[in-house]
């Protein structure tokens, strides 16, 4: 069973940073958006989410609501078993939703969620074998194959970002040490300026260091031309493209999309990056590449795929 085909439906997209939601119709269009930051205890998680969809909702005719969730789900996605930038564990977030909205709620992946934007609406179109790969708080990945999104025996399939690169290397949210997205994500960027600074006296002098600064604000300063910026946004780049590298040798796909709010600046990254990949495949030099692409839907993918999924929230389509 699925909705009335003009009926409206409400994504949100929940990360370790931001709440952002819209209200999506049936060809994937935004009507309306609101947003908020990510509360760090549960009850005041559920509250805002309910706060924000309920914004939506004194605009709008809402007949579902979907929810894209940076963590770690069961494979009915019901449950939210743990998530490393949230504060939820083994939580069963579609009932809690469903009771507190009194509207059909779907729960999905955040990746998931973007890639099936991407796919139904954005840069994968007519994709047979290809990955999502965002690049944000953390990293998050989808595989999809054949029009499915794989999801591994228990529903954990793929983490790219918690595949260790630094045996003993920098701590992760998740509990394990030298994860990639330690070294690859939008919060890595500022461990990065410190090591960097660490090793290189010629880079004490950069106001980068007298600042906590976002991800925005230390990719912003190299674009501006500072010097350790720039270095900090090169070592970002050869750890995407080892990551990419990882995900072309095991995947084969034939097309990676890159999402997440980093990509805002990729034309300061993704031709290194890709560099990186292009030399660190195996049997690089006798196989075709994947393209690397930018998510058409660019920040809207999550919250337009898992509104669009949310139609579908009696029947999961796959
Ligand atoms: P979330 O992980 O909450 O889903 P985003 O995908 O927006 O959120 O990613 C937020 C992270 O990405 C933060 O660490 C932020 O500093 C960084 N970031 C966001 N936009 C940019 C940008 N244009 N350039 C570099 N880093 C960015
Ligand atoms: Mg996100
Ligand atoms: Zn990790």
């Amino acid at each position: 069973m699925s909705i009335a085909p003009n009926a409206l439906t409400i994504g949100v997209d929940i990360g370790g940073t931001n709440m952002r939601a819209a209200v999506v119709d049936a060809h994937g269009e935004i009507l309306d958006r609101a947003a908020t930051l990510t509360p760090n205890s549960e009850d005041v998680l559920v509250d805002k989410l309910v706060a924000l969809v309920n914004t939506l909702r004194d605009r709008h005719e809402i007949a579902a609501v979907g929810l894209a969730v940076a963590g770690f789900l069961d494979p009915d996605c019901t449950t939210v078993r743990f998530a490393p930038h949230l504060p939820w564990r083994d939580a069963p977030v579609r009932e809690i939703m469903t009771d507190r909205l009194q509207l059909p709620v779907r729960l999905e992946h955040d990746a998931n969620s973007a890639a099936w934007g991407e796919y139904v609406f954005g840069q994968a179109r007519e994709a047979g074998t290809w990955v999502y790969f965002s690049v944000g708080t953390g990293i998050g990945a989808t595989i999809m194959h054949r029009g499915e999104i794989f999801r591994g025996s228990f529903g954990m399939a793929p983490e790219f970002g918690h595949v260790t690169v630094v045996p003993g290397g920098r701590q992760c949210s998740c509990g394990k040490r030298g994860c990639l997205e330690r070294y690859a994500s939008g919060t890595a960027l500022a461990d990065t300026v410190l090591e960097l600074a660490d090793d290189c006296p010629e880079y004490r002098r950069s106001p980068l260091l007298h600042t906590a600064s976002t991800g925005e604000e230390i990719m912003n300063a190299a674009r501006d031309g500072d010097a350790l910026g720039q270095a900090v946004v090169g070592e970002f780049a050869r750890w995407l493209g080892i990551g990419l590298s990882f995900v072309a040798d095991v995947i084969d796909p034939e097309l990676i999309v890159l999402g997440g709010g980093v990509v805002g600046n990729h034309d300061l990254f993704l031709p290194a990056a890709d560099r990186v990949l292009r030399q660190s495949m195996v049997a690089a030099t006798h196989r075709p590449h994947p393209e690397v692409s930018v998510a058409k839907l660019g920040s809207a993918a999550g919250m337009v795929g898992v509104a669009h999924l949310s139609r579908y929230a009696e029947n999961f389509p796959n």
